[in-house]
This record gives structure tokens, sequence and C-alpha cells, in this order.
């Protein structure tokens, strides 16, 4: 064999054929192949956008990548969660289980690590130990700000993408170079906000938003430049905005005053079991209107409302939320699944 510097060809029998048509694109080419072989990814959620991540990232070829998700694969998931079939749901397999067994036979020279836990900041620095890309398919605000205090203290990139209904939304984070989440949303957003529970999602909407976070993936992987735009894309409008990469808040909280109060756990919401199988979200701090809460749970489950609660049957739980946001969810005494029933339902 005639003999030339290390390349793809030579790390791994087959994967200059595999990869030849991301090596031929001149964006990537063998070099940016043998960073991304080299490369360790978390896709944090493995829900409609973490799915589809994982799956383009494990095809693209980049070596390990780790899955983190709490929950179970769902009948309603199969709609745009591309990962999962039938019998994953009749399993109830773990997320982050069935999508490290469906990526071993996509691409099975690549590591794929699963973790079935919720991300916290009790175990954020474990869980993301060294990861070099976090790629955000998480379902709520509260644990982006995690990510986003974890990535701006180590100079961590990160991805932050969602979606909704038919919209959604993508931005690219250099921490410490470009506008972390922080500059972008100094406060979470109030009151309930549409869910993919309440309001559905299409499967396209989710995956024009994660296809975009994994380009940006590829690029800060192979070294590429990263235009950090705020992308907006409504795919039942067909409208798509880009907004000029926002500014750095010279006064942010997180990547200006390094004060990670996710990290340190003190502006989580505390939460405590409260009975027998319920679990109390202690949030005072997001007025909820009850009324229109309850009209976006009416479809889903019987509602009551009065002037100080609704109440909504879920089956298997019973959420009741107070005018503060303060919540009781009943049926369960996990109370990870407590804050994941909040997430889905009051956003
Ligand atoms: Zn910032």
């Amino acid at each position: 064999m005639r003999r030339k510097a290390a390349t793809v060809k030579d790390m791994e029998p087959n994967s200059a054929d595999r990869y030849s048509r991301q090596i031929r694109f001149a964006g990537i080419g063998e070099a940016g192949q043998a960073k991304l072989a080299g490369a360790h990814v978390a896709v944090v959620g493995c829900g409609a956008l973490g799915s589809f991540q994982a799956e383009a990232l494990a095809r693209a070829g980049v070596g390990r990548l780790r899955i983190l998700d709490r929950d179970y694969v769902e009948l309603s998931n199969l709609q745009r969660q591309w990962l999962f079939d039938e019998s994953d749901a009749e399993q109830a397999l773990p997320k982050a289980v069935a999508a490290a067994r469906r990526l071993a036979r996509v691409n099975s020279t690549i590591a794929v690590e699963p973790v079935v836990a919720d991300l916290t900041a009790a175990n954020i620095d474990d869980l993301l130990e060294g990861v070099e890309l976090i790629l955000d398919a998480t379902d709520n605000f509260e644990t982006r700000y995690l990510i986003n205090d974890y990535a701006v203290r180590g100079g961590v990139p990160w991805v932050y993408g969602a979606a909704v209904g038919s919209y959604g939304l993508e931005l690219a984070i250099l921490s410490g170079k470009t506008a972390c989440l922080k500059c972008v949303y100094p406060t979470p957003p109030s009151g309930p906000q549409p869910t993919c529970e309440t309001a559905g999602v299409l499967g396209s909407a989710t995956s024009i938003i994660a296809a975009l976070q994994v380009a940006d993936a590829l690029k800060i992987l192979t070294g590429a430049p990263v235009q950090a735009r705020l992308t907006t894309i409504d795919v039942w409008t067909s409208q798509m905005r880009q907004i000029a990469a926002p500014a750095r808040d010279p006064d942010c909280a997180c990547c200006a005053r390094h004060d990670f109060v996710h990290l340190d756990g003190s502006d989580r919401t505390p939460i405590s079991l409260c009975g027998r199988n319920a679990v109390q979200i202690h949030e005072r701090r997001r007025p909820v209107d009850l009324v229109e809460l309850g009209r976006r749970l009416q479809p889903l489950g019987e509602t009551r409302i009065n002037e100080f609660a609704m109440r909504a049957q879920l089956p298997p739980y019973e959420l009741t939320v107070f005018a503060d946001g303060r919540a009781i969810i009943k049926g369960t005494t996990d109370i990870g699944v407590a804050r994941s029933v909040y997430a889905r339902y009051v956003g």
C-alpha cells in the first residue's frame, strides 16, 4: 500500500467509503472527517430534536455520542421521533437505551453512551464530563439555563434549539465568544407556555430545527466558521427569519459576571414530596392564568377551575396548579417525573 499521511482511510476500514460523500464536500474533507471521528458530543434529551440529532451525528461519523434522557418511549412519540419504533413503545424502553440500540445498527464503528437520567446541577459535572460540544434537545428553560451555565464556565460550545407547533428556533452559542442564552433571554418566559402536549408539534418543525443544530455542530467540530445567528422557522406559514448574531450583554449574569446560579442550584425551584403519592413544585415566581391553562389542558383530560387553582386529570397523574405557578402532581413520588409533567403541561 502506498504510504501517506494518516487519513480517515487508515483509521477505520471502509470509513473512507462510508463517509465518501461527506469527505468530498469541501467544507469537511478528510481532515474534517478525522476530527469528527475523534469528537465527543452530548445530546441532552432524546425526543424529537435529540433523536434526529443523534442519528444524524452517528451517520456523520462523530466518534463518541453521549445520549441523555430520563423518559420512556411512548406511542405518541413515534410521529416525530425518528429513532424509535413500535416495539420500543410496547416495551416502554428508556429513550436513551432504545436510541443506543438503533444507532448500533446505523453505525457500529462509533461509541454510543446512553445515560438514563434527569440532568441536574448535582450531576451535570459527571454526566457531561469530557464532552466537547453539547446539543440542546431539552423541553424546558430550566435545563437550558443549566447547560448554559455549565458551557460558559467550561468554555464548551453548545447549540440551542426548540420547537413547538409548527415553529422553532436555533442558535449556536460559542461560549465566551458569542452571546450566551442569558444574553438573549435574561429571564425565562413567564406564565404557561405552549408545549408539545398542549399545542401539538409537527415532525417537520422539529426536524428542520434539529438539522440546523447538526449543521452547526459539524461546523464547530471541524473548526469551520460558525455564524451565530438566531434562526426562526415556521413550516406552516413558510416564514423563515434570521436575526444577526445577538450582541453579548456586557453585564450578562452568566457570561460576563460568571454568576452561575443554575449550576450552584440556588436558582432551582424547590421540590418536595407531599403526601403519600404526590410531589409539590414550590414555584412562586410564575403567575399563571388559570383559565387559559385550563383551556389548553381541557382537550387532554377533565379540568376544574376555581379562583385559587386549576386541576386537570392527566392519567396517571393529577395536576393542580395555583395562580402563582406552584403545583402539586399526584400519581408519582419521583421528583424527576414531577418536573417532567410540569414542563410538559405548564411549559
Ligand atoms: Zn451571556
